[in-house]
């Protein structure tokens, strides 16, 4: 139940929807599907003083682009993303992000966008505080933080969870967004602030109309695992999500993009270990190099109930894994699915 009083106005349109947040000011949010925010009104973590309503706006099939990548509508939901024949086929590791999140019914709900959107999650936070006695922590308007007590004043640590930003990340995809002011296009790892308490960082009232992913090269791989304490209907424990692509010959690795979701408060592109792969020919030693040093760069924050060095060694062993599949897709050896 929602023990507040607030306004819902339903859009027909995303100009609509962003002129009526302008219009609604600083304590009106969008809905989509509201898998996250309802969840979030219903334990008065966010109090909104009116909803704009995204369900009514029907959107786009997914399509391919002039450059030959693929447009993905923001409202597209998660089950439709996962079964579009135009997603399975060319960006089938995002097709599989999208498969992986929450439960039928929150795919069948949740949107692209609300997906990219979602609030960061603490074990303190994401719970009913009905016994409201308990100070308030940073995140919620108070003055503590009770997974990290010593660390900075004022610094909220919660962990951002999306399964798709990771991969869409890895894809170097981008967003394209309505606002009153103008639309933008901006890099997917630009839309985060990397700060707990606002993690989002787009304008109010600027909404997310589409993920614009671009072509793939030749000899591309990529591979993609989310580990959570069950199979479905759980939150990640980390995300592990790689590109790379090899040389004519396949031996050598030419480009890559290692990203690791679910372990900050924003997902971790690992940009060293990145280095370390790039230029270097295949073999075990190099894994196990590019490994070491996303170890070392991750800086993986407990969270969950998970302590850092499980986090580590979470990483270690999947993130090999992820790379080897990555460059047997590359090389051919395995199916692109
Ligand atoms: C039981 C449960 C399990 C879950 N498991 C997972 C999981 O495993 N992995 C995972 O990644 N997520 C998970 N989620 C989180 C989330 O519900 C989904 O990721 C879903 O995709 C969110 O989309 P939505 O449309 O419902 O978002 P909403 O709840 O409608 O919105 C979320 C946020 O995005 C904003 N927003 C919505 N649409 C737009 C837009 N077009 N432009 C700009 N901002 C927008 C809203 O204002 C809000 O701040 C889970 C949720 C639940 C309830
Ligand atoms: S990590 Fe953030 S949400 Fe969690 S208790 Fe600290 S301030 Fe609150």
């Amino acid at each position: 139940m929602i023990l507040f009083d607030f306004e819902y106005e339903p859009a027909r349109s995303l100009p609509e929807a962003s002129a009526l947040l302008s219009r609604l000011g600083e304590g009106a949010r969008a809905m989509g599907g509201g898998t996250d925010l309802l969840p979030k009104m219903r334990i008065a973590i966010t109090r909104p003083t009116a909803i704009v309503g995204l369900s009514g706006i029907e959107p786009e099939p997914p399509s391919v682009t002039a450059e030959g990548g693929l447009r993905i509508d923001g409202l597209t939901t998660l089950a439709a993303l996962a079964r579009a024949p135009l997603v399975t086929t060319n960006l089938p590791m995002l097709a599989e992000s999208a498969r992986v999140v929450g439960s039928d019914q929150v795919r069948e709900m949740g949107t692209l966008a609300g997906n990219l959107c979602q609030d960061t999650r603490c074990l303190e936070l994401n719970q009913k505080h009905d016994y409201q006695f308990k100070a308030k922590c940073f995140k919620r308007g108070g003055e503590c933080c009770y997974p990290f007590p010593n660390n900075r004043p004022g610094r909220c640590w919660s962990v951002y969870m999306s399964d798709i930003a990771p991969a869409l990340i890895a894809l170097n995809a981008e967003i394209e967004t309505v606002h009153a002011a103008g639309g933008r296009r901006l890099a997917v790892a630009e839309m985060f602030s990397g700060q707990g308490i606002d993690p989002i960082s787009l304008e109010p009232a600027e909404l997310i109309s589409a993920v614009i992913t671009p072509p793939l090269p030749a000899n591309f791989g990529w591979g993609y695992h989310k580990s959570s304490r069950r199979g479905g209907f759980e939150y990640a424990i980390a995300v592990i999500a790689v590109t790379l692509t090899l040389d004519a010959s396949r031996q050598a690795c030419t480009d890559a993009r290692i990203v690791i979701g679910a372990i900050r408060e924003k997902p971790v592109r690992v940009h060293e270990a990145e280095r370390v792969l790039v230029g270097q020919t295949i073999d075990d030693a190099l894994f196990a190099e590019t490994v070491n040093a996303a170890v070392g760069e991750a800086r993986p924050l407990r969270h969950h109930g998970f302590s850092r060095s499980y986090l580590i060694d979470n990483l270690r062993i999947y993130l090999r894994r992820v790379l080897i599949r990555a460059v047997e897709r590359a090389r051919g050896h395995a199916s692109t699915t």
